[in-house]
């Protein structure tokens, strides 16, 4: 029961975001990340850093509000030709979202900005077992498997995913 409650929660979230990461001549809009985006930056950073046991920063990414260029994206990771790049989010999205809709939404598009991972629509048990989903589950998805769904994030890993999916 609890996984079927689970599976549409993910149905009614459909966002996708762009990547690869759109080519736009020029330079970024931005040069730092605005501070609403700081704590998910740093959780990011932390959880990297302890996962990999190296040192991850997202410091040369800046995040702001703004419009990503499909209406159903809520967040978009763009490079210039100039070889900067940065984040944009959709606000409207952003202030409908829980603490974990927003961890989520930032470490997917760091997951690209930082990690250059791409989209990985892999299931186990029909569930999602990345954050790097083409679109947006649940945050609520995202709290009950974190240990699971962070350590495949950043390692790669979906051992322990799958085995948290398997016994739930
Ligand atoms: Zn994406």
């Amino acid at each position: 029961m609890k996984t079927i409650m689970t599976m549409l929660l993910v149905a009614t979230f459909i966002i996708s975001c762009g990547y690869p990461a759109k080519i736009v001549n020029g330079t970024r809009k931005y040069n730092s990340t605005d501070s609403s985006f700081s704590s998910y930056v740093a959780a990011f950073e932390s959880t990297g850093s302890s996962l990999t046991g190296q040192t991850v920063s997202a410091s040369k990414i800046p995040i702001n509000f703004g419009e990503p260029s499909k209406r159903e994206w809520a967040g978009e990771y763009i490079s210039y030709s100039d070889g900067t790049s940065e984040i944009i989010i959709r606000k409207s999205k952003w202030d409908t979202y829980s603490e974990y809709d927003k961890r989520e939404l930032i470490f997917h598009e760091l997951g690209h900005a930082v990690l250059k991972r791409e989209h990985d629509d892999t299931k186990y048990n029909n569930q999602p077992t990345s954050l790097m989903s083409t679109n947006h589950f649940n945050g609520s998805y995202y709290k009950q498997y974190q240990q699971g769904l962070d350590r495949e994030l950043f390692l790669k890993d979906k051992g322990v995913i799958n085995s948290l999916i398997a016994g739930s």
